[in-house]
């Protein structure tokens, strides 16, 4: 992908392949995931098939990307939401369509042949099953952790939350701190809050963290979406990273700031001898940043004692 300029100085991108012509017309939504697909890429964060994005589209995503719908009789068969053998109703997803890329499919070709390596999926009205309306041209299913997703989103709707995107990375410096730390909150979030100030600000909540499990099993599912009830970013010990947002943006932006923090936490340890560095963000600080923004930090996760009587 090359980024450039336009004439008023907002950044465009060109995918350069013969097919630009084309795109002019895209649904903006469908843009904002194939550029999604292609920043991750461009972060190392997609090699092969690792990784998958899904998007919940609005009413107006859904007229603009109508016409490009195949016909009523040419859409594929209903199936259930389910894996492995276990079957979920959502009905807060009832109706619903989404952009999803696709089992197998690699990241990096979503920008430059989407209807080949994504998807969209309509719910049915009882939000327990759902069928292919476009894309995926060529056969195949969406991403194996379609259910993760869907039940991703469920869960952030229940909780108020417009979520609009479930974002899935194979972040390399997660996924290397993972192997040096226990798959534990608290230890998690203390360790990215104190690393670099953003992150407090980024996620107040802290960071919500999964062990070990199979990918694309029911037990991840029932884990990512009980954490997901109320953080945004999940880390998947040994895996990467699972994060939500209301926008494209947000998602990325989460992912992104765990992933650099994680980076940036590597490389003091290793340069203080593979101890704690000796200097990094306290509470009081923690706090203090989250006054002056207005954040409800997650008080569970600092040393400091104001909570020193539960
Ligand atoms: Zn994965």
């Amino acid at each position: 992908m090359d980024a450039d300029a336009n004439a008023s100085g907002a950044r465009v991108f060109a995918y350069g392949t013969a097919a630009d012509e084309a795109r002019e017309g895209l649904p903006a939504c469908l843009a904002g995931f194939m550029r999604l697909c292609a920043d991750g890429f461009a972060q190392g964060w997609h090699e092969a098939n690792g990784g998958n994005l899904s998007y919940r589209m609005t009413p107006r995503d859904v007229d603009d990307f109508a016409p490009a719908f195949l016909p009523e009789g040419a859409r594929g068969p209903w199936r259930p939401i389910a894996t492995r053998g276990v079957t979920y109703a959502l009905p807060r997803l009832a109706g619903s369509h989404l952009i999803v890329t696709g089992s197998g499919r690699f990241l990096r070709n979503v920008p430059t042949d989407p209807s080949a390596n994504a998807g969209v999926i309509q719910i049915d009205p009882a939000g327990a099953a759902w069928r292919l309306v476009w894309g995926l041209v060529g056969g195949g299913s969406p991403s194996s952790e379609l259910v993760t997703h869907l039940r991703g989103y469920d869960a952030r709707l229940a909780a108020g939350d417009d979520c609009r995107v479930v974002y899935h990375a194979h972040c390399p410096n997660v996924v290397a701190l993972s192997t040096l730390i226990r798959p534990d909150a608290r230890t998690w979030t203390r360790m990215l809050w104190r690393s670099m100030t953003e992150c407090v600000i980024v996620f107040p909540e802290g960071l919500g963290v999964a062990p070990w499990m199979v990918p694309g099993s029911p037990e991840l599912a029932d884990a990512t979406r009980d954490l997901l009830r109320t953080h945004r970013v999940v880390v998947w010990s040994l895996h990467g990273i699972i994060a939500v947002g209301t926008s494209f943006d947000e998602a990325f932006g989460a992912v992104h700031t765990v992933e650099k923090t994680a980076g940036l936490y590597l490389a003091a340890r290793a340069a203080n001898g593979g101890a704690e560095p000796p200097r990094m963000v306290t509470d009081a600080q923690l706090r203090a940043v989250c006054d002056r923004y207005a954040l409800t930090i997650n008080e569970d996760m600092l040393d400091d004692g104001r909570l020193a009587t539960r």
